[in-house]
């Protein structure tokens, strides 16, 4: 099924096509699930793909941090090594990174197509059922992602726009963001597919609505934060006091399910948080691997206590 070849030998100098394209003229390869091939069709198009690190069949990152935050979903740093500014429709390129690590994930560049990112575990399922009967529907590329999501694709308005947060459990994907594409291995065993009759071989890209750039405009940071219990100060100041051993795993995962749980920021930017408060306030600092461990742990816990609340 899946011929890594079949592309024959890549094609350069294609001009980017970007939020022109409509459809995908390419044959349909709704039953390919070779990243490699889908990153092409999508470099093809004009939309700017990255290399991903992949997983292993145990679901293992292929960056091999254990406890990696992102399994298989974050750029591979020996391919790029300014992230998303590397990221490229050059198909020489694309090729060169796949035959370097068989592998890989890859990721698409969200900045001329713009993603509202579903995801069920934190409601969005039910988020998007009430927006849409509040709105209208979306009929355009639709992708189930690994860990089953929804990616709804969109062209970019002529002003494109930057990340936030739709609803609750609905992200928004565009100018300095990507998402994991068709055919990348997920963390639990799946690979990111299609949905039946919502391809970029069925569907035309359709243009965002403008009721999805109202509902964005209303959310503002401070909406999100508004959302956190409001404690004592002196709950706070708790949190981030200096821990000296024999208390320092404990302070740790009380401040990381703190941010995660009511913050909910992204892992990397989560894990580089707890690293600096370990550095300053921890005494002796625990080692790198022991604060991937918890903060991976915690996320893990707040995931599942979101996902019996969905
Ligand atoms: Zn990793």
């Amino acid at each position: 099924m899946t011929t890594d070849t079949k592309k024959g030998p890549p094609k350069r100098g294609r001009t980017r096509g970007g939020p022109e394209v409509k459809k995908m003229i390419d044959k349909p390869m709704l039953d390919d699930l070779s990243p490699k091939n889908n990153a092409f069709e999508f470099a093809e198009a004009g939309f700017a793909v990255l290399p991903l690190h992949g997983v292993d069949a145990r679901g293992r990152c292929g960056c091999g941090k254990a406890g990696c935050p992102h399994p298989g979903k974050h750029p591979h740093a020996a391919l790029v090594r300014h992230g998303l500014k590397d990221a490229s429709v050059d198909l020489d390129e694309i090729e060169a990174w796949f035959d370097r690590f068989a592998d890989l994930n890859y990721g698409i560049v969200t900045d001329e197509l713009h993603v509202i990112d579903l995801d069920p575990r934190n409601g969005g399922t039910e988020s998007w059922r009430k927006l849409i009967r509040k709105h209208a529907d979306i009929h355009s590329w639709r992708v189930q992602t690994g860990g089953g999501g929804q990616h709804v694709f969109c062209r970019a308005p002529q002003k494109p726009l930057g990340c936030g947060k739709l609803a609750p459990g609905i992200d928004f994907k565009g100018v300095g963001g990507y998402v994991v594409g068709v055919g990348s291995l997920h963390e639990f065993g799946r690979r990111y597919r299609w949905f039946a009759d919502c391809s970029a071989y069925e569907l035309e890209l359709e243009p965002l609505p403008k009721w999805i750039i109202d509902e964005l405009e209303k959310k503002t940071p401070a909406d999100v934060i508004g959302q956190q219990v409001q404690r004592a100060p002196a709950f706070y100041s708790e949190l981030v006091a200096p821990a000296s051993e024999g208390v320092r795993n404990e302070c740790m995962t009380k401040l990381v399910g703190h941010l995660f749980g009511s913050l909910h920021p992204d892992r990397a930017v989560l894990f580089e948080l707890v690293r600096c408060w370990n550095l300053i306030h921890c005494s002796p600092p625990l080692d790198d691997e022991e604060v991937f461990r918890i903060a991976g742990s915690i996320a893990r816990r707040e995931d599942d206590k979101r996902r019996g609340r969905a």
